[in-house]
């Protein structure tokens, strides 16, 4: 856990673009946008991925998940967004910290 990165966002340790954070969460911006808007949700608490969550975190996934609509709205997102969770090597997660992306801006690419 000491080596992850996003546990040192949390901590200020590394500097990042945040845009809302409250006691459960921080909310701050991909340093490598992929659309207008790109922001990463993290919980604060250190949970590696989706595999690794159990009936513990489930207040926490529900905060996590009511208040995208939020920061989506924050953002001016009025007509939508797209949320992506990427677990595992497979999945194309880098970074195992769980996070959210949320992304929007102009009209996203449908998947095939
Ligand atoms: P994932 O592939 O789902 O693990 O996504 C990791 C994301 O973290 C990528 O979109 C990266 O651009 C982003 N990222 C990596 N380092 C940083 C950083 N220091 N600050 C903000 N975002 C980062
Ligand atoms: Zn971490």
């Amino acid at each position: 856990m000491n080596d992850c990165l996003f546990c040192k966002i949390i901590a200020g340790e590394i500097p990042s673009d945040r845009v809302y954070e409250d006691d459960q969460v921080v909310v701050f911006r991909d340093i490598n946008p992929m659309a207008d808007v790109h922001l990463l949700m993290v919980p604060r608490a250190h949970v590696a991925g989706l595999n690794d969550l159990d009936e513990t975190h489930d207040a926490l996934m529900a905060h996590m998940l009511r208040t995208l609509p939020k920061l989506a709205a924050a953002q001016g997102l009025t007509d939508g967004f797209r949320t992506i969770i990427n677990t595992g090597k497979g999945g194309g997660q880098v970074i195992f910290h769980l996070h959210i992306h949320l992304l929007g801006g102009k009209q996203l690419p449908g998947f095939g």
